[in-house]
């Protein structure tokens, strides 16, 4: 049984000096049931001593707990086999902390034998392998007593310690405590027979723990004389015999840094002997600057700040910490952790120090890699065009890019401001007028994970906003918590005005289009109808889509519905020519209002091309011209009536001239008729009488003829009002007077003169008379024909004449040899008059009129003027 107790508390002895150096420790029994773990350990892992040794089922072991399942099984194996075997145990496997995350550890366990050679238990400790993570800086926030020489005791080491050594070792604790320094202490600890042992007080801010030291390791139960030089230097080299099982690299050195042991392993792997390492290498001491043979071994960049921080350790006891890079026997630089601790004597003067140096190479490797990534990594968020941010699940901004700070002016750790949320002094730095929706929209994705989108104004450290156009996603952990927000934020500031500038330009082109005083439209380059004018829309009452109907297209709906029926087939036919060959197009013809009023238009439309040439759209304007159409034909009806009118003047004056004339002989001859028909009639017939009534019929019916001449004889008289003239422009005179009728007759002239005529001498209205009788004649002809009304008037010279010949396609003349005499006439309304007049008119400029057959149809009048002899062309 005391063997037993004995052995438990050998065993944590040596997890106690490893502790010491590492951090953390643990001990079991020769069965590999824990007795001991750093309490610290236990709150780091969420679990309790109990917990270590009850299996969470049959056959596993207490640790499984907190062991990733992937590493759990070697890890066992491994633990078994060393407690059957009795070898080293060295494991690294994933450790579920108690934040809910596993992390990578190196386990590292070592028997302890008593002088038989028998195991009487096992310590160890677990090194954590992730980077830099040294024993000092673990958090540490339990308060706990553990008198460790006692495992039944709970009593407060204070009221163990000896009186002399009592305000030494209040003072450290009150120091640990108020100061945070950890303190270390040596002291005479009370037993329970009264006598008192060395033990040694490890005070930390937290938590104070009782190491008993008084028996060393190595030699159990030996008494260790303060007074003893060599006691004291052994002390340090049993310390560091109890680390060297776990780490191999141990070592010890006295007050004034000559080494006093190193383990073989030590010693081999940097081929160097303890003389070597104490080889001095200046004629000062290490303490006074001078060097050691154990520079050889640290790197030369690194040697400085070793030596210097030992030097210090050396004068003022502080703990040593440091990693240095060391010459290994194969040549290599290593990266090691190098750990030391003093101990001290009874007065509390260091009597030695002893510590270890641990690999961590591959460590410091794989986090000068990840530095660098990190290095690269950042370089790139700080070079990309853009702002990047990170957000904590609550909003906090933890990270900004440096273009983003350089915007801003302030990192995101300054956004911490008094009174105010770094959340909220975020949406501080957004426009007011975006602030809220900014707030709002954010908040709202913290809330619900969702993805954060936005468009808003941010300032910038000079006070100007900027556009910005920001995104955000959270990331999530296995669990699916969002652990961060990563964002997004895009200067978009040139690009919104650009935006705006074009925005504005368009509004004020639109507006320019809708309010020009003209119907404007476009058109697909197939012709359907894409866009109208207000004014337009307002004239025609109807939208675009309003005749997307059945089977037509919106361009013939459009087109049947708006244009005049008689309209409508030409319109389709010029339009579609412009469609299909790319011509522009104009055209004027009806279109209907919206409260049905035809109004006379001019449409005019072109084609818009792209720059390889290709039709894009049809781009029409549509003139109202309405009012200009209306004076137009009013002016046309009162020249036209005004002709008529003088027309009509000197017809009348002409007939009721004739008229009275004529009558009178006339009224004679039809008197004289019936004189003449009595005498015939009488019983017996009184011829002589007859005979005088028919003399006198004849000379009356003569003297009505001479009134025919003497009218026919007015028109020869006017040869004073005669000048040399072109027949080009006498012709184009008549052309235009006549040009609105045939129009209206739908007719067209057709005129051919031939150039260079020489001039004719003529009465310029007479013959303007003669030229527009012909063609009102021609027209007159073709008054109910189907096919196409043409009069083609044609002049040219023939021999010394000047020939004009006007022709139609009419029926033809049914009666030529009495068209020509006065009053004969076919037509209803008409007075028989024109021919014969023309023909006096003609005769009288010394030519002649005639009519012939036109070829293949109608009716052909010719006349001819003499060419002036003089005459030039
Ligand atoms: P009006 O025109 O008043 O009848 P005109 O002397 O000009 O008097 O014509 C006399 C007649 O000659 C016409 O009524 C018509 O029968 C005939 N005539 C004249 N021009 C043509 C023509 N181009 N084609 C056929 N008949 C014609």
């Amino acid at each position: 049984m005391t063997t037993a107790l004995g052995s438990a508390a050998e065993i944590l002895r040596a997890a106690k000096i490893v502790e010491g150096v590492v951090g953390n420790a643990w001990a079991t029994d020769a069965d590999g049931r824990f007795i001991y773990v750093t309490p610290d350990a236990l709150t780091f892992l969420n679990l309790t001593l109990d917990d270590l040794n009850t299996p969470p089922e049959e056959g596993s072991l207490g640790w499984k707990r907190v062991i990733h399942p992937e590493d759990y099984e070697a890890a066992a194996a491994t633990w078994r086999h060393s407690l059957r075997s009795g070898e080293p145990y060295n494991v690294e496997h994933r450790m579920l902390l108690a934040n809910g995350a596993y992390g990578w550890g190196r386990s590292t366990g070592q028997p302890l034998h008593d002088g038989l050679g028998r195991i009487l238990g096992w310590y160890g400790t677990v090194i954590d392998a992730g980077v830099s993570t040294s024993a000092d800086n673990r958090p540490s926030s339990q308060t706990t007593d553990a008198p460790v020489h006692d495992a039944a005791s709970n009593t407060p080491p204070l009221n163990l310690v000896h009186p002399h050594d009592r305000p030494a070792a209040e003072q450290a604790m009150a120091r640990a405590f108020w100061h945070g320094i950890p303190q270390i202490v040596s002291y005479r600890r009370r037993q329970a027979d009264g006598s008192y042992r060395w033990a040694e007080l490890r005070a930390e801010p937290g938590y104070a723990v009782s190491v008993d030291v008084d028996p060393m390791v190595s030699k159990p139960g030996e008494r260790w004389a303060t007074s003893d030089t060599l006691g004291e230097t052994v002390e340090a080299v049993r310390g560091a015999r109890a680390v060297e099982g776990l780490f191999g690299a141990a070592f010890a050195f006295d007050p004034s840094g000559t080494f006093t042991y190193a383990t073989p392993i030590a010693q081999t792997s940097i081929a160097l002997t303890l003389e070597d390492l104490n080889e001095p290498l200046s004629v000062n001491s290490f303490l006074d600057g001078g060097d050691l043979g154990w520079k050889r071994s640290v790197h030369p960049d690194d040697y400085e700040d070793v030596a210097a921080a030992l030097r210090r350790c050396l004068r003022t006891g502080e703990q040593f910490h440091h990693e240095w890079r060391v010459l290994r026997t194969s040549g290599q630089w290593v990266w090691h952790r190098f750990a030391v601790r003093p101990t001290h004597d009874t007065q509390g003067r260091i009597t030695g120090w002893y510590g270890v140096g641990i690999d961590i190479d591959v460590y410091k490797k794989t986090e000068a890699a990840l530095r660098e990534r990190e290095r690269e990594l950042s370089q790139l968020i700080d070079m990309v065009p853009s702002h990047l941010w990170r957000l904590s699940p609550d909003g906090e901004p933890t990270f900004f890019n440096k273009r983003m700070a350089d915007f801003l002016g302030m990192d995101a750790a300054d956004m911490a401001s008094p009174g105010m949320s770094r959340l909220d002094r975020l949406i501080a730095t957004v426009h007011p007028d975006d602030a809220a929706e900014f707030g709002n929209a954010l908040n709202r994705s913290l809330a619900s994970g969702e993805r954060f989108a936005m468009r808003y104004r941010l300032r910038r450290a000079d006070g100007v906003y900027h556009w910005m156009s920001s995104r955000a996603e959270p990331l999530r952990n296995e669990e699916d918590r969002i652990v961060q927000w990563y964002g997004l934020c895009h200067d978009i500031d040139d690009q919104v005005h650009a935006e705006d500038a074009l925005r504005e330009s368009e509004r004020s082109l639109r507006q320019l289009i809708e309010t020009l005083p003209a119907l404007i439209y476009c058109a697909a380059p197939d012709g359907k109808p894409i866009y109208r004018s207000q004014q337009l829309r307002e004239f025609l009452g109807f939208n675009l889509e309003d005749k997307d109907e059945g089977a037509r297209s919106r361009l013939v709906g459009t087109l049947d519905a708006i244009i005049h029926p008689d309209d409508l087939a030409v319109v389709k036919e010029r339009y579609g020519h412009s469609l299909e060959s790319g011509e522009p197009y104009a055209l004027q013809h009806r279109l209907r209002r919206s409260d049905g009023e035809y109004r006379w238009v001019e449409t005019r439309t072109a084609a818009m091309r792209n720059a390889e040439g290709a039709i894009v759209q049809w781009n029409g304007v549509c003139f109202d011209i309405e009012d200009q159409v209306r004076a137009q034909e009013e002016l046309r009806l009162s020249q036209e009536s005004l002709a008529r009118a003088s027309q009509a003047a000197s017809l009348a004056e002409l007939s009721a001239s004739i008229a009275h004339e004529v009558n009178q002989p006339l009224a004679a001859v039809v008197a004289n008729s019936h004189a003449c028909q009595r005498w015939l009639n009488a019983d017996p017939p009184n011829l002589e009488r007859a005979q005088k009534t028919v003399e006198r019929i004849t000379r009356d019916a003569n003297s009505a003829a001479d009134v025919v001449n003497r009218i026919r004889a007015l028109f020869r008289q006017s040869a004073e009002a005669r000048t040399g003239a072109s027949i080009t422009g006498v012709v184009a005179e008549a052309r235009e007077v006549l040009t609105e009728e045939a129009l209206r007759r739908g007719a067209r002239m057709d005129v051919a003169v031939e150039s260079g005529l020489p001039t004719v001498r003529l009465d310029r209205v007479q013959i303007q008379q003669v030229l527009v009788n012909l063609i009102r004649n021609g027209l007159d002809a073709m008054n109910s024909l189907a096919g196409p009304r043409i009069v083609s008037i044609r002049a040219r010279r023939s021999e010394e004449m000047v020939r004009i010949e006007i022709a139609d396609r009419g029926r033809g003349v049914e009666f030529p040899e009495r068209i020509f005499e006065p009053f004969f006439t076919t037509k209803g309304d008409g007075m028989g008059m024109g021919l014969a007049i023309c023909r006096s008119i003609v005769e009288s400029h010394g030519g002649r009129l005639w009519a012939e057959k036109n070829e293949p149809q109608g009716a052909k009048f010719i006349f001819t003027l003499p060419i002036e002899p003089d005459a030039t062309p």
